[in-house]
């Protein structure tokens, strides 16, 4: 599209009310992806209203996946979704968090660049958030910058960033539209959808200053027509804006069911934009090629962040999720996916037998020793057994552990990880890293980001990226210990992708001829892959399975 020098983008506020997890992150990846079918240039923001500078501190288990970025910023995994359903690539311009947002603003005031005033919570907090917004959007020449503010309304962190919502409304009311999504519970012993919750939410949004425009309204079924006209009366919105965003089988509908309201041209007409045609159709296509398939493969992912009290919780790896959900479509299947504690083929050695009722099996990143041993059990059921093994990052490196001991014959070949001391360190840490582990320098520091790498002729790896340079997204601080390739390689295991100088081993494998598939990636495939560009190496794998399972 020709640029528009100087355009101010439009702003979308994307707000979430009476509870989390109600799917804010999908809703704003969908008003996006229709928004891109009208024709419209859009980028995306992710503000998190917690104090970690950003996500790569956290426990997985308190907030779900890390998602890293091409530049290598550690982010939200709604980042994620923003670049699957809209096919960005975006970097850390187009997230913040409280810490962040604090940390530019004290750094600014260190350089005297607020010239001696006095700087203040208000409003140099929310105006920082606003640049941060501006800047965003520029870099992406975008018609509509879609800004998604985590948390819940009525939440006292999140308070500042309302605050700048309000004052981008005062200063363009024309520019800026805010979305709330909201939770219409059904309680079962009362047999009627309750709006009272979305009205609380809006008035405490109302209580910021900030008026919804469009309230989404999700719910486990639609919105009959008396509940549509009660969110409106007592939200304060017309009709028609309360849009009607059931439960539905697959996230990848969300977009379709929004433009059954026609919410774009709702959209496109109160910011006064002009959409042009409406090319949604691959989209449509591609969800039905998802619901047509019938034939399952099934796919069990080990690892050890699932458990949180007494639920278990898959958003830890949400990307990996998506990825095989990807793959899985393309070719037609349903994923069955199946999330097993590896800590369990610890406790119970014979428990390992159970995956050989899946069709292949998955050990993503992760870290710490927890659990680790189960792990490598089961990466040895799967060799030995010719199950379909796929292993991301430290899925990777544990299959070289696997092979290191149980073929070469490397007794307590480890990782230094887990034991420092061990004779035989097939995993070690990268000489930079070790530096900044002494220095206790654990932000964002790890190797992060995209990375080129070679692919050898005439392997696995060749075959299913049909290229010989790749580009992949890390973040580890271990590595393939130079020392023992050669050994490695003598044993035969094939390193089938190395950094450009041929030091770092990025993909390791079985050679086809010895195992229908078994393969690990130093880096994150899952964190590249969407539903019209499914990740090679995770199509290749799930063919592998589809295989097996036949
Ligand atoms: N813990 C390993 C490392 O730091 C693997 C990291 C990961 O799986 N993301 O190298």
């Amino acid at each position: 599209m020709a640029k528009r020098s100087g355009k101010r983008a439009k702003v979308i506020f994307v707000v979430g009310g009476v509870m989390s997890g109600v799917g804010k992150g999908v809703a704003a990846s969908s008003i996006g992806k229709i928004l891109q079918a009208r024709g419209l240039t859009v980028t995306a923001i992710k503000i998190d209203p917690y104090i970690n500078v950003d996500a790569g501190t956290m426990n997985p288990t308190e907030h779900g996946e890390v998602f890293v970025l091409g530049d290598g910023y550690e982010t939200d995994q709604d980042m994620g979704n923003y670049e699957r359903f809209m096919g960005l690539s975006l970097d850390r311009g187009n997230y913040m968090t409280t810490g962040s947002v604090y940390k530019k603003v004290i750094d600014r005031e260190r350089n005297l660049e607020f010239g001696g005033r006095c700087v203040e919570v208000v409003p140099h907090i929310p105006l920082e958030v606003i640049g941060t917004i501006r800047r965003a959007a520029k870099k992406a020449d975008a018609d509509v910058a879609i800004v998604e503010i985590g948390g819940t309304i009525g939440e006292y962190q999140n308070i500042l960033f309302l605050e700048a919502v309000r004052m981008m409304k005062i200063e363009h009311p024309e520019d800026v539209l805010t979305v709330i999504v909201s939770y219409l519970p059904n309680p079962s012993k009362i047999g009627e959808m309750k709006t009272k919750p979305t009205q609380y939410a809006v008035r405490t949004l109302n209580g910021a200053g900030v008026q919804p425009d469009i309230i989404i309204a999700r719910a486990d079924r639609p919105l009959d027509d008396k509940r549509k006209d009660k969110v409106a009366t007592f939200c304060n919105v017309r009709r028609e804006d309360v849009i009607s965003a059931p439960d539905v089988e697959s996230i990848y509908d969300v977009p379709l069911n929004f433009e059954k309201d026609r919410l774009s041209d709702t959209i496109i007409r109160k910011l006064g934009l002009r959409g042009r045609g409406r090319k949604l159709g691959e989209w449509e296509r591609l969800v039905s090629r998802a619901k047509a398939a019938t034939k399952p493969v099934r796919i069990a992912v080990v690892g050890k962040y699932f458990n949180s009290g007494e639920y278990v919780l898959s958003d830890v790896y949400i990307s990996v999720l998506e990825a095989i959900k990807h793959a899985a479509f393309a070719v037609g299947r349903v994923p069955e996916i199946s999330w097993l504690g590896s800590e369990e083929y610890e406790k119970d050695p014979k428990k390992v037998k159970e995956l050989a009722a899946y069709d292949g099996v998955l050990i993503p990143g992760g870290f710490g020793s927890r659990g680790i041993e189960g792990k490598i059990a089961a990466i040895r059921f799967c060799r030995e057994n010719g199950i379909p093994y796929f292993g991301l990052c430290y899925g990777m490196q544990l299959l070289v552990i696997e092979y290191a001991r149980n073929v070469l014959g490397l007794r307590g070949a480890n990782t230094a990880e887990i034991d420092p001391k061990s004779k035989h360190l097939v995993i070690d840490i990268m000489p930079e890293q070790k530096e900044k582990l002494r220095r206790k320098d654990y932000g964002g520091s790890m190797r992060l980001g995209s990375y080129p790498a070679l692919v050898a002729a005439k392997t696995v790896a060749a075959a299913a990226y049909g290229a010989k340079e790749i580009s992949e997204r890390h973040r580890h601080r271990y590595e393939v210990n130079p020392d023992y390739v050669e050994r490695l390689r003598e044993g035969g295991l094939v390193f089938s992708a190395t950094s450009p100088d041929g030091v770092l081993m990025e993909i390791a494998e079985l050679p086809r001829a010895d195992h229908p598939f078994f393969l690990g990636t130093q880096f994150h495939p899952e964190f590249q892959s969407s539903l019209g560009k499914p990740h090679p190496l995770f199509l290749a794998f799930v063919v592998a399975a589809s295989k097996r399972g036949r």
